[in-house]
């Protein structure tokens, strides 16, 4: 497999806290890579690191490296707008906007200039079909989409993510707020989706990982322990 992101000797810190230590990874490009650990042992700050949301926080220090395609992201070139653009993320709590299911997944297009009302009705359905939710929601994209249920809110949430054309997904714990038949969906959707993203997911669930990774990265107070195979991990503790 082809590495797409790659992290070397990174080391962050919410000022005093030391929350990554030391952590090189390389993460296989069109594959799924879980993180899993304990809660507080630095899965959603690496998670973080790939679209650069943790390095705004005030006090936060980042050293090391973090490459995607061989571009060091955290260098002066890079526009953070453009890198959002191409590392989507899906979050623990779903969080579509307040605005119709259709502007949900037109609001990025949009933001990036897209005005032609025939190119987003096709970026919004093809969205929603990626998402394995159009059957469900196209006679009515108009209602609101804090009107559909919770699992249908988190498919949307990783439309919206689509609609602006990413290479990686990055999942925080995405199911963890969801019943266990819409985490079973998104865990199959998950799997449809590797074929055309790259995607790092952070969960807590074993089982999770287990079932649906490529690579698992275990995670111990800050340090990466062990990186491998899943199918290697789990059948060989
Ligand atoms: P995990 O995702 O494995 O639960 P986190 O990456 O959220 O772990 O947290 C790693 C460590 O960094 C923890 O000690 C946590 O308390 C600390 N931390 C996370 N976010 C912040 C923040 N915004 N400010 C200060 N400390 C933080
Ligand atoms: P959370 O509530 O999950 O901790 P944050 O408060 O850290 O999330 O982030 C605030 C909001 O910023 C998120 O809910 C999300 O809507 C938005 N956001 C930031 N970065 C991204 C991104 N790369 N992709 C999608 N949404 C993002």
């Amino acid at each position: 497999m082809q590495t797409l992101i790659e992290i070397s000797n990174l080391n962050l810190y919410y000022s005093s806290v030391h929350a990554l230590k030391n952590v090189s990874l390389s993460i296989p490009e069109k594959a799924i890579t879980a993180f899993i650990g304990p809660s507080g042992c630095g899965k959603s700050t690496l998670l973080r690191t790939m679209n650069r949301m943790n390095d705004m926080i005030p006090g936060t220090r980042i050293e090391g490296k973090l490459t995607i395609g061989g571009t060091d992201i955290y260098s002066n070139e890079v526009d953070v707008e453009t890198l959002r653009k191409k590392v989507g993320m899906v979050f623990q709590q779903p969080n579509p906007f307040p605005k119709s299911i259709y502007d949900n997944i037109a609001y990025g297009p949009r933001l990036h200039g897209i005005r032609n009302k025939k190119q987003l009705d096709e970026i919004v359905e093809s969205s929603l079909r990626a998402a394995a939710l159009w059957d469900e929601v196209k006679d009515h994209l108009k209602r609101s989409a804090l009107s559909i249920s919770g699992g249908q809110q988190q498919r949307l949430c990783i439309a919206r993510a689509l609609a602006v054309n990413p290479d990686i997904l990055l999942m925080d714990e995405a199911t963890s707020a969801l019943d266990p038949i819409s985490t079973l969906k998104i865990e199959e959707l998950t799997q449809e989706l590797k074929n055309r993203y790259t995607i790092v997911m952070v969960t807590h669930n074993m089982h999770q990982a287990a079932r649906v990774s490529d690579q698992t990265a275990f995670f111990l107070n800050g340090e990466v322990v062990e990186h491998a195979d899943t199918e290697k991990l789990f059948s060989n503790p």
